[in-house]
């Protein structure tokens, strides 16, 4: 002990009694005094300060950085605050200061400094661990203040009183120990009072470590032999010098607050930032979950048209830039509709989902993009080399959806359509390629279903007739030009007269010619120009029936056609009462004929819709009898006059057998429901033998009349009606002895 306090240089007073020495009178300029307490407290502040931004600091490099600021303002402050200290210190003799000394000082100051800084940046601090620190940083202080004292080099003896210089030490352990509690308490928070409480704390604090100097002082004597003439002391400006370093020292504190409170601010900005990123992926993110969801059909988890849509046009940019062929198919079930409206929604769900696996199991499962663009119809995209493989997949798809499927307790067989159209050959946008694709499937609905189409430039050049047609028929349905009605003869096979008359729309078109119902009804019935055809007709059916009754046939009556379309629209039965009240015609001379698909649809309000029509006095037929799927059970309920059976059960007739027995069938069955039969079609003598034989009521067909023009009617049906005699010669008739044509 003694010889370190040797090495120090420390000589304590107790020693000064030997030696026969006086005390030297020191005093301290108040000035600067005040002057090292303000340096004390702002180096505190810094520290302070430094210690937050420690806390606060994202990467382990500023972290560093400001860890180091806070060391150089707290050892600056505490030098500074020590410098100016001994400035003010004056003394009767003449002083000097060591320079390597003073800058040693300064050194452990730093390392002190540092050491608090470091305990400061501890994520968890403990009192233990304060206390063990601010020991440390204690002795640390009171080093640098003893090494200081020892720079100073004088004629005089120094001495220390020993209480006062143990003291001083625990000052500093002290003063270190409120440092560092403050200093862990301030880390956190913000506000005014948060700041003020930094205020009063660095105050504090450099009320500690100027305390821990001055307790140091009054423990610093210095003494000279007795009977030694007091030298003048020299003439040191240490005022100024003082103020010098202050202000120095403030300066360089203050540039470091400024430059802490700078970083704080960009910290912040930095976090608001990051905030708004954060904020900005996450809705980035919910867009994106959002956009799965609007891009994915819920019923068979495969992806809907908007996403389909995407994935095209990123394959056709794709193989627009790199070459390469893409195909598109499109599908359609046929007569889904059918399924849905006879076993219901659920039932339909049912089997797209089994189909759509169908269809999953077709394809090659990564490379190719299926989708359901709702309802029945599917989209596939797949790339490839050559059409075969388009071909192949699509047949491939075709097999596989002929696989029986059970649903509702019923086995079935569903059968496809598909479309095809193929990148570059066919189109090079997304739309063309699609609705190219969509006029393939058309033609493949249009030539029986169950088959396959590629477009071709065929196909297009019909498509844009057809436009042109529609806008064509929308001006002749307009300007009443060029439609007309021609009548088919319908015979009565019970009284041997012709009894009914079957409108039959026709077109005289400036250039194509004229054109038969098949070339424009399905268009008009695609773009909702039906009901106004189908009410053109009415109008004029009603209107040659007036004009029969002027030629004296009040007895005939006409059947006119009647789309599906037309059957859903509530207006139909006032329509037709205003037809036949404007003609001034008995509503029982007009028939209405229904395809049984047109009954296929809601049986309860297309029934509330025939009830009203037959309640005007108008009668019911069903007509293309045999090509629907309809039920004993459902034509019962419906309010029917006649049948009608499709011709294509008459055309082998007499070759098949099994055709006259179903044909037979039907005319039994009707008859139980007491509908009248109508058979359509007829064209050779031994048809119209054997449906007479068989009890059929009516024939219609070219082997009595093909359909004419009004105008051509009277010798027609003067020669039909002249005709009995003709039929009742026959063979059959004589051998089943029937007089009834006679
Ligand atoms: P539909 O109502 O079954 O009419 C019978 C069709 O068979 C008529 O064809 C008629 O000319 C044809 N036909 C009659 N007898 C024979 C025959 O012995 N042999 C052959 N091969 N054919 C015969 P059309 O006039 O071409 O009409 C076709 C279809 O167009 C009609 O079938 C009907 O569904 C529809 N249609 C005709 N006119 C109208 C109309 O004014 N409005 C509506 N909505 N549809 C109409
Ligand atoms: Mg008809
Ligand atoms: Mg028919």
């Amino acid at each position: 002990m003694g010889h370190a306090m040797e090495w120090l240089g420390l000589h304590f007073i107790t020693e000064l009694s030997e030696s026969g020495q006086v005390i030297l009178n020191c005093m301290h300029d108040p000035f600067l005094v005040l002057l090292a307490y303000l340096v004390a407290c702002a180096g505190s502040f810094a520290t302070l300060d430094m210690a937050e931004r420690v806390a606060h600091a994202e990467n382990p490099s500023s972290q560093r950085l400001w860890r180091w600021v806070g060391a150089g303002c707290l050892a600056g402050g505490i030098w500074a605050m020590h410098f100016i200290g001994m400035l003010a210190f004056k003394v009767p003799v003449d002083v000097h200061f060591q320079l390597p000394v003073t800058l040693l000082s300064l050194l452990i100051a730093l390392l002190t400094s540092w050491l608090v800084m470091y305990t400061l940046s501890r994520p968890a601090l403990s009192f233990w661990r304060c206390l063990k620190a601010s020991v440390w940083i204690g002795m640390g202080i009171s080093t640098m203040h003893y090494v200081g004292m020892g720079a100073m080099k004088s004629q005089a003896m120094v001495y220390y009183q020993p209480v006062l210089f143990a003291l001083s030490i625990l000052v500093a352990i002290g003063a270190s120990l409120a440092a560092l509690l403050l200093a862990r308490h301030l880390r956190n928070g913000t506000g005014m009072f948060h700041q003020l409480l930094k205020y009063s704390a660095s105050l504090v604090l450099g009320a500690g470590i100027i305390s821990m100097h001055f307790t140091g002082m009054a423990a610093f004597n210095l003494a000279l032999p007795s009977g030694t003439p007091l030298p003048q002391p020299g003439e040191h400006n240490h005022l100024q010098l003082g103020v010098t370093v202050a202000i120095m020292t403030l300066l360089i504190i203050g540039s470091c607050i400024s430059a802490a409170l700078a970083d704080k601010k960009l910290q912040i900005k930095d976090h608001d930032l990051q905030r708004v990123n954060s904020l900005l992926s996450q809705l980035d993110q919910a867009r994106v979950s959002l956009q799965q969801v609007a891009h994915y059909d819920a019923l068979t988890s495969l992806i809907n048209r908007r996403g389909f849509n995407q994935i095209f046009a990123e394959k056709l940019i794709e193989k627009t830039h790199e070459g390469g062929m893409l195909a598109v198919l499109f599908l359609d079930i046929d007569h889904f509709k059918r399924i849905n409206d006879s076993l219901g929604h659920d039932a339909g769900d049912e089997l797209l989902k089994v189909l759509a696996s169908h269809i999953k199991a077709s394809v090659r499962s990564h490379e190719d993009v299926v989708a359901r663009f709702g309802g029945d119809e599917f989209c596939i995209l797949i790339d490839l080399h050559d059409r075969d493989e388009a071909r192949q997949m699509a047949q491939r798809i075709m097999q596989k959806m002929k696989d029986p499927i059970e649903l509702a307790g019923r086995r079935m067989v569903m059968t496809t359509s598909i479309g095809i159209s193929v990148f570059p050959e066919d189109g090079k946008t997304c739309e063309e390629l699609l609705k190219n694709a969509d006029l393939a499937l058309y033609q493949s609905k249009g030539s029986g279903r169950n088959g396959l189409n590629f477009f071709s430039a065929n196909l297009k050049a019909r498509a844009t007739l057809e436009l042109q047609l529609e806008e064509e028929l929308r001006h002749a349905l307009r300007e009443d030009a060029g439609l007309m009605l021609y009548y088919q003869p319908i015979y009565n096979l019970k009284t041997g007269q012709v009894s009914k008359l079957e409108a039959l729309i026709r077109w005289q078109h400036p250039i194509h010619g004229f054109l038969a119902p098949d070339r424009f009804i399905p268009i008009a019935e695609a773009n909702g120009l039906i009901t106004e055809l189908d009410k053109w007709v009415l109008r004029k059916a009603c209107e040659d029936l007036g004009e029969l009754s002027r030629q004296g046939r009040e007895s005939l009556k006409i059947a006119v056609n009647c789309s599906p379309l037309t059957l859903v629209r509530e207006e139909l039965p006032s329509e037709i009462e205003q037809a036949l009240r404007s003609a001034g015609v008995a509503p029982q001379r007009l028939e209405l004929e229904v395809t049984e698909h047109a009954l296929m649809g809601k049986i309860a309000d297309t029934l509330v819709l025939l009830q009203q029509i037959r309640a005007l006095g108008v009668s019911l037929s069903i007509d293309d009898f045999g090509t629907g799927y309809s039920s004993l059970a459902y034509l019962k309920r419906l309010p029917l006059n006649t049948l009608k059976i499709d011709r294509s059960f008459i055309v082998d007739i007499p070759r098949s057998a099994q055709d006259m027995e179903i044909v037979q069938a039907i005319i039994v069955m009707a008859h139980t429901l007491h509908l009248e039969v109508v058979t359509e079609g007829v064209e050779t003598f031994e048809q119209y033998q054997l449906l007479e034989h068989h009890g059929c009521d009516y024939v219609q067909g070219y082997l009595l009349s093909r359909p004419i023009p009004l105008a051509g009617l009277r010798p027609v049906l003067d020669e039909i009606n002249q005709r009995r005699h003709t039929f009742s010669v026959t063979p059959l008739s004589l051998v089943h002895g029937t007089t009834a044509l006679m």
